[in-house]
């Protein structure tokens, strides 16, 4: 089964906005093994949306639309699909009342175009719009074309497609097909290439399951995806795989489920009864606010301390002064003052773990040292300390993050 995604508006044309509905649509659709081939842009121009309809009918089963089903004049993707197929648009009652309702209840007059939003391709199957007022549009044709039109507003897109699109897609378009199921494994302390690198020959064998990396921001994730009738059956091979995956690469694998390394933490630590703190400069917090975000983390969080000035690191965590100023004092960003913080905050908080971090988060130098390098610390209640000197690549916000990631991912380690 092959889709394309057609987003609607010159708004995504002119750079206005991101296209990040044919972001989403992809991964659900993958998701539910249909194949994307195409995504298309294309302005609110009525003839031109039909000559894109037209084009994705040659090359895709399944399309689906973003966008242009609103009140305005503007908005045609309803009227041009109807155009293309030859079918005439009605009122759909639902909708029509949903409407109706919605102004009578604020007291205000309903416009004419507003009703334009209850309009659907006579023959479809209504998608009703939970969180808004233009209903969606489910309809297949005789060519065996299956097409899905969703609202622009991602907030509303996102649930029409939850709630409406994927079950109307799963028992009236992918009924002969074997359903898809899927695993994410996630690894710490380990690139993308490196990981790549160890299950090469893996990657180029995969046919069934298949493997496939799993973008997030600063995570390394991979996805096993199997057809198979039922859920054991997939199970089986899936978890196959997997045992072969962890075989190589026995420290790195974190999880066999799309969690954060965050919430392995906070269950680790609290299942064996340990706590922690962080004592933080250019994370300014990161660390803790990303801890503090798993329900639970009370259970093994005790406290942390933003010592973002030489002061204050001086001061609240009893980093030596020659150690920070002077001719050949090694300086805030060095090995030696993240030592001191990773074990002043444990000792001060009396926690079986002290984390600790400073760098250069950048744009410019500090400390006449290059953004991007940073020392993360962690100290443990009776071992030595351990001490990393990352030197990450990007902007202060990537520098901050990874910073963060790494830290947890060391700790985990
Ligand atoms: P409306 O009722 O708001 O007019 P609509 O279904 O007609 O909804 P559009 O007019 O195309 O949709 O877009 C409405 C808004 O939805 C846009 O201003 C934008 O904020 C968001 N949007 C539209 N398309 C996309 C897209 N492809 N990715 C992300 N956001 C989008
Ligand atoms: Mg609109």
């Amino acid at each position: 089964m092959k889709a394309e995604i057609i987003a609607v508006g010159t708004e995504l044309l002119l750079g206005q906005i991101v296209n990040t509905n044919a972001q989403y649509l992809s991964q659900e659709l993958a998701a539910l093994g249909i194949d994307v081939y195409f995504q298309t842009v294309v302005g609110d121009n009525k003839e031109r949306l039909k000559e894109a309809i037209r084009q994705a009918q040659g090359r895709a089963d399944v399309l689906v639309f973003s966008g242009g089903i609103g009140p305005t004049q503007d908005d045609l993707t309803k009227d041009a699909i109807a155009e293309v197929l030859g079918r005439d648009l009605r009122n759909d009652r639902p909708a029509m009342d949903k409407i109706a309702e919605f102004f009578a209840d604020r007291g205000v007059p309903m416009t004419d175009n507003n009703k334009r939003q209850a309009l659907v391709i006579d023959g479809c199957t209504p998608l009703p719009n939970a969180t808004g007022l233009a209903v969606g549009v489910a309809i297949s044709d005789e060519a065996g074309h299956h097409y899905i039109v969703l609202p622009g507003p991602p907030s509303e897109l996102k649930p029409m497609f939850e709630a409406e699109a994927k079950p109307w897609l799963l028992h009236q378009v992918l009924t002969d097909e074997m359903p898809l199921y899927s695993r994410i494994l996630k690894f710490a302390g380990i690139g993308e290439s490196a990981l790549e690198d160890k299950l090469l020959d893996l990657i180029d064998a995969q046919t069934d399951p298949t493997i496939a990396p799993y973008a997030k921001e600063g995570e390394v994730a991979i996805r096993l995806s199997t057809k198979a009738h039922d859920i054991q059956e997939a199970d089986k091979k899936l978890t196959a795989l997997e045992v072969q995956i962890q075989s190589r690469l026995p420290q790195h694998m974190y999880a066999s489920e799309d969690v954060a390394i965050e919430e392995t933490i906070v269950k680790m630590m609290a299942d064996l009864g340990l706590t922690v703190s962080a004592a933080e400069s250019c994370t300014g917090g990161m660390v803790m606010e990303s801890l503090t975000t798993v329900p639970g983390s009370a259970a093994m969080l005790r406290g942390g301390i933003v010592c973002y000035s030489n002061e204050m690191k001086e001061k609240l965590l009893n980093v030596p002064h020659d150690y920070l100023e002077g001719e050949d004092a090694p300086g805030a960003v060095s090995r030696e003052v993240v030592e001191v913080l990773a074990e002043q905050i444990r000792m001060i908080t009396d926690t079986d773990y002290g984390l600790s971090v400073t760098g250069v988060a950048g744009p410019g130098y500090s400390e006449r040292k290059p953004v991007g390098l940073v020392y993360i610390g962690i100290s443990e209640r009776g071992s030595e300390t351990e001490v990393f000197e990352l030197r990450i690549k990007g902007n202060r916000d990537t520098v901050r993050k990874r910073s963060t990631k790494t830290l947890l991912y060391r700790l985990w380690l």
